[in-house]
């Protein structure tokens, strides 16, 4: 028997998780939406897609929380994205009232889900996700790392013409302007990224990774990125249903772990089937750890403004 993952917000990052997930025949997919008509359209697409794809999900589409009972996994999108000009935080007020709802519902509906939030400001939409479900906090866990870390990677495998799989990397802090990216873990080829790349070029990568999300939105115009976004949840599918074991960097509540408590920031975890297996604790230098606090600082600083909480 699959398992059941539900999508909520079937726009783009959510759609091209479904897609995803039903291409690798990992679990049956419910996507819902508030918009009537638009869940079910894709969801028959994608379904139509599966014999090609050897898959024998079941893909559905739905307005209503009844048919995302009993889910073993919920990945939250439903949300605005940003437009050109505007940060990831500009979209908390509007998200939070989405988030808000989308979570009363999880509670109602699908008590022992795994929710994976993916809608920005998404660490502090993390942090909301949990108050309004009171899930137990490994239970619920941010998607932002896993992105800048890929981001990152391929960057670094760009820029010295290797394969992005012999790229190690890990971003840590906020999904958002004051993220962690620590050159001094990064392997390239089997080399660390600060023997073989000039300080300058190793900038000029951490600012574009930095700028990743905000680069495409630009180009985009009407709507933000997906494509890696959507690859970087199945990621965290893949290790919760035990196909992968790598640890991954997830948005996490932490309690005392890095000097930091009540807030969900990213740090390396290991997942399992129970959410939150592990949190790996580094060890960060002076630089590395200010830079960190300064991240939880900012995600705090944004969860005393949400007005729903
Ligand atoms: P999108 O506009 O394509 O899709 C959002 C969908 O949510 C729409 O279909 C909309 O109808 C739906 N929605 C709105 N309110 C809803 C509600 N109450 N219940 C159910 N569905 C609802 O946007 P997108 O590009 O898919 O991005 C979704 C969110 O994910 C945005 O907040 C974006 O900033 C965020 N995002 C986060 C990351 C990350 O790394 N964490 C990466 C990419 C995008």
């Amino acid at each position: 028997m699959h398992k059941k993952i539900t999508i909520v917000g079937a726009g783009n990052v959510g759609t091209t998780t479904a897609q995803l997930i039903a291409e690798k025949n990992l679990a049956d997919v419910v996507l819902i939406d508030v918009v009537e008509g638009i869940p079910q359209g894709k969801a028959i697409d994608i379904q139509e897609a599966c014999p090609l794809w050897q898959s024998s999900v079941k893909v559905t589409g739905t307005n209503s929380y009844d048919d995302t009972a009993n889910s073993d996994i919920i990945v939250v999108t439903a949300g605005l994205a940003r437009k050109p000009g505007m940060s990831r935080d500009d979209l908390l007020q509007a998200n939070a009232r989405i988030i808000r709802e989308v979570a009363e519902n999880i509670a109602r509906t699908s008590t022992q889900a795994i929710i994976i939030v993916v809608t920005n400001p998404m660490d502090a939409m993390a942090y909301l996700t949990q108050r309004v479900t009171n899930f137990p906090h490994n239970r619920v866990i941010g998607m932002g790392g896993v992105l800048d870390s890929t981001r990152m990677r391929s960057f670094i495998a760009q820029g010295l013409n290797i394969f992005p799989k012999d790229v190690q990397t890990i971003v840590l802090g906020s999904h958002g302007d004051l993220m962690v990216p620590l050159p001094r873990l990064t392997m390239a080829g089997g080399k660390r990224i600060t023997d073989i790349l000039s300080e300058s070029k190793i900038k000029m990568i951490i600012e574009r990774t930095k700028n990743g999300g905000a680069e495409i939105v630009g180009l985009l115009k009407t709507g933000s990125a997906y494509y890696a976004p959507a690859a970087s949840v199945v990621e965290m599918i893949e290790a919760i249903l035990g196909i992968k074991n790598d640890p991954l960097p997830c948005s996490v509540y932490l309690d005392g772990e890095y000097g930091v408590k009540g807030v969900y920031l990213g740090v390396p975890i290991r997942l399992s089937s129970r959410g939150v297996d592990k949190i790996i604790e580094l060890e960060l230098t002076e630089d590395e750890n200010q830079a960190f606090i300064a991240s939880a600082e900012a995600v705090r600083g944004l969860i005393k403004k949400i007005k729903v909480l």
